[in-house]
């Protein structure tokens, strides 16, 4: 009796373990000769990561939906034909939801007859890799080998593809990594197309051309009128040089010049808030501000003195310095407002209390339009120790946008649809500083 209510609580816990992995995804793959598609709906889900692997290269993209309905494909660029393909659908925090395996029809191989192994020198000469517009390009002579299988490794995707030189052994071409964010690293193995002996290896990131796409203020905007300063953190290029703390201070502070690194994306913190300072200025432009921009490149270092110049000479209305968060807590998420108190600067905006206020205006935008999935704080915080929010002439804050080292930060940060939140929750902030300032009438 007792063994048969067990066995009976056992089949009702298979029963609804069965349906929860049922209803989870409804995972649905097609494919097609070098792509595949994907379907599946997480109805409480607005992002998704898709993981696929063959036996030639795997590697993730996230997908967004508005509905929690998800669609989407990828090319199988090294996957020879035929290929066992396995696709795993994940939460965007990596949890693991469905799998589904298929056999794709693959890429075909490469046309055209390999050069013979000769013995003589083996070393590889003269291996350069360079970054292009959306992936690598490698160059190199490999006397000696008819083929070499060129092996690469990003945070997102991984593969093999076997290569083959011209007649005096020299091998080049490009590789394009669609799944691998800009300026990711990607670290290259050359091994001999004979055997698994590793010949060479190198390094290099995904190229990128990073560009905002508006031009001029939309006449009107809600914001025409008002002047917002974005300052992209960091750079690519060191930091150290000391500072003047802030006007009517006494101290000094320094140029930055460590900075986070994604946790899953391995994308730095310079061109991560670079890319999501041209997002934002693309925003506000819509809605009609007038926008300058502390840098619009990576390889020039900026001091914090010469940031702030940019935005005191333009009169900005508001300064919106922009940082990705680092913890040696993982599980960190969230976003935090830092503003200036006791430089004389800060004190001739506004009084401390006030101050405050302004920044929990922005606060509270961003966090109404960004709160996604779980684990999410906000901080707001008077502090002196920035020397780019002290030598501001106007309400500045230090933004901390998310927790580059949280996997669940990280990823978004980096996803476009996301990235256009931010931009809205920081454009909606402003258009309340800008009300509460007084530099235009709100909306009856
Ligand atoms: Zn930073």
């Amino acid at each position: 009796m007792k063994r048969k209510l067990i066995a009976g609580a056992l089949l009702a816990l298979l029963a609804v373990l069965a349906l929860s992995l049922a209803s989870a995804a409804g995972l649905v793959v097609e494919t097609e000769p070098g792509l595949f598609r994907v379907r599946f709906d997480l109805p409480e889900e607005r992002f998704a990561v898709v993981n696929f692997s063959t036996a030639a290269e795997s590697g993730w993209f996230t997908l967004y939906s508005e509905d929690g309905h998800f669609e989407g494909e990828s090319a199988l660029l090294c996957s020879y034909d035929p290929c066992r393909l396995t696709v795993r659908v994940e939460r965007v925090d990596r949890r693991g939801l469905e799998q589904v395996r298929v056999d794709s029809p693959g890429t075909p191989l490469p046309a055209g007859e390999p050069l013979p192994f000769v013995n003589g020198r083996r070393s590889v000469r003269d291996l350069v890799l360079e970054p292009v517009d959306g992936g690598f390009s490698y160059h190199f002579t490999a006397q000696g080998h008819g083929s070499v299988k060129l092996q690469y490794r990003t945070a997102r995707e991984t593969g093999a593809v076997l290569l083959y030189p011209d007649e005096n052994y020299v091998y080049s071409g490009t590789l394009l990594l669609p799944h691998t964010y800009n300026a990711t690293n990607v670290y290259v193995t050359l091994r001999s197309g004979r055997g698994n002996g590793t010949i060479a290896t190198g390094q290099t990131t995904r190229g990128y051309t990073l560009t905002a796409k508006e031009t001029e203020p939309a006449p009107g905007g809600r914001l025409n009128g008002v002047i917002v300063c974005i300052d992209p953190g960091h750079q690519n290029a060191p930091g150290g040089e000391r500072e003047p703390l802030g006007p009517g201070m006494e101290g000094y502070g320094t140029v930055a010049g460590g900075m986070a690194q994604g946790v899953v994306t391995r994308r730095k913190e310079s061109i991560v808030m670079l890319e999501l300072g041209f997002v934002i200025r693309d925003e506000l432009l819509r809605q009609g501000a007038t926008v300058v921009m502390t840098r619009e490149i990576e390889e020039r270092r900026y001091s914090n003195l010469e940031r702030d110049a940019v935005a005191n000479d333009a009169g900005a209305h508001v300064m919106l310095r922009l940082h990705g968060d680092n913890n040696k807590s993982a599980n960190n998420r969230g976003f935090s407002f830092y503003y200036p108190v006791h430089s004389a600067y800060a004190q001739a905006v506004a009084d401390t209390d006030t101050y405050r206020g302004y920044g929990q205006l922005m606060l509270d935008a961003l966090a109404a339009r960004c709160s996604y999935g779980p684990g999410i704080k906000t901080h707001l915080d008077g502090t002196d120790r920035f020397v780019g929010n002290n030598w501001a002439m106007m309400p500045c804050f230090l933004v901390e946008m998310g927790f580059m080292s949280n996997k669940y930060d990280d990823v978004l940060l980096s996803t476009p649809e996301y990235q256009q939140w931010l931009a809205e929750g920081i454009a909606d902030g402003v258009y309340a500083l800008a009300v509460a300032r007084g530099v235009i009438d709100g909306e009856e």
